[in-house]
């Protein structure tokens, strides 16, 4: 008997002879930077733990008191026996973190960004979506059955042009990563902004690699840089998956706009909360972050530890953020690439089609403040000879 419909089993197929199959692959003792990566102790130059909280003692210890004294779970949704002191304390926290009226935690940063869009944009309305979006987003837009736009990556003129074609009285929703998840590039956010205002759009921001890593004062993202506080129509969504090292998500908004998402918003609504250890770990990272800014400042520092070491070796790659890819094109030459890395010890992820456009095949790799600099130097060195410069 057939174990797949056949469609699906000729799609899995089509995937291996392009080589294109996803493979999960599992970590041991996780001590960042180095890993154990099915036996072979490596440097891990993918992981999104940017500041390295994942291991915190103070963060861990957190956690396990919050474990000890509340339980594993918390036994329902938020709107039904499931919201613990712990949780709306963070939310408390994030709305000093965001400077935000009201704020609001979901389960992931896929379910926000699917919650929010379904909840928030209505069918009749238009969603203007950078084309570099990550995948969330546009799951969610698709959700709202609103008419969607995708402009190409960081044109505003193409994006001003599709704006003004719109009904002056037709809801927009201008839709961007910050720190754009493959690429590391960053969104005009002060030019967005203008147009959202001068087009009366709503302005939607994916905070998820910007958390931590950008904001003069509370490090809580690159909307913080411009300056422009916390105006009623920008959202800002953000996770503690990444810098913050745990898991979940939040979005950060006027109090109108969290009272619609408590009211509509299914994956918020429709989905056990976070257990308590996550909470109290997601507490204590975001004060960690608040009150000292040691760590955001020893991830630049890496940053530009590699930008200079690579361009000693010949290679001069953006730097725009933690995250830095070394664009190849070809898929099969990207996991070649990745797959010598990974014998000189450095484990770098080859991304492929469809996360990143077809012909922009790539070495995804990031940085966090728990490199050494002697590590940057050596992946620096093999990276060259990786790729024959
Ligand atoms: C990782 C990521 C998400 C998803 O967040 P999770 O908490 O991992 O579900 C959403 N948006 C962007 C831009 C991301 O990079």
């Amino acid at each position: 008997m057939d174990t797949l419909p056949s469609p699906l089993r000729q799609a899995i197929e089509r995937l291996a002879e392009k080589r294109r199959l996803r493979q999960i692959r599992p970590i041991t003792q996780p001590e960042r930077p180095a890993i154990t990566l099915q036996g072979q102790r490596v440097i891990d130059f993918c992981s999104n733990d940017y500041l390295g909280f994942s291991q915190h003692p103070a963060i861990i210890q957190a956690s396990m008191e919050a474990l000890a004294q509340y339980g594993t779970g918390t036994g329902g949704a938020r709107l039904i026996g499931g919201t613990l002191d712990l949780h709306t304390e963070l939310e408390a926290e994030l709305c000093r973190f965001k400077g935000t009226e009201a704020a609001l935690i979901f389960n992931s940063g896929y379910q926000a960004n699917v919650g929010v869009l379904s909840a928030l944009v209505a069918r009749g309305d238009v969603i203007f979506a950078d084309r570099l979006n990550h995948a969330s987003l546009v799951d969610g837009a698709q959700l709202s059955r609103a008419k969607r736009i995708r402009y190409p990556h960081g044109d505003l003129a193409t994006l001003e042009k599709r704006l003004a074609d719109t009904p002056a009285t037709t809801p927009k929703w201008i839709v961007t990563d910050t720190v754009f998840s493959m690429d590391g590039d960053l969104a005009p956010l002060h030019a967005l902004y203008s147009l959202a205002e001068r087009y009366n759009a709503w302005l939607i921001l994916d905070e998820a690699h910007a958390t931590g890593v950008f904001g003069p004062t509370h490090r809580s993202g690159l909307w913080e840089t411009t300056g422009l506080g916390a105006p009623a129509r920008v959202i800002q969504i953000g996770t503690f998956s990444k810098a913050l090292g745990s898991f979940g998500a939040y979005v950060a908004a006027s109090r109108d706009v969290v009272e619609a998402l408590i009211q509509f918003s299914r994956s918020f609504i429709y989905s056990t909360s976070l257990p308590p250890s996550v909470v109290a770990a997601n507490l204590a990272a975001l004060r960690l972050l608040m009150s000292d800014g040691r760590y955001t400042q020893a991830l630049w520092e890496n940053v530009r530890t590699f930008q200079s070491a690579a361009a000693m070796q010949g290679l001069q790659l953006p730097a725009h953020s933690p995250i830095i890819p070394i664009l190849i094109g070809d898929a099969a030459q990207a996991v070649q690439c990745a797959a010598t890395l990974l014998e000189k010890g450095f484990y770098i992820q080859a991304i492929r089609p469809p996360t990143v456009p077809e012909g922009t095949s790539r070495l995804r790799m990031t940085l966090t403040a728990k490199h050494t600099p002697e590590q940057i130097h050596a992946l620096a060195t093999a990276l060259a000879c990786a790729l024959g410069t």
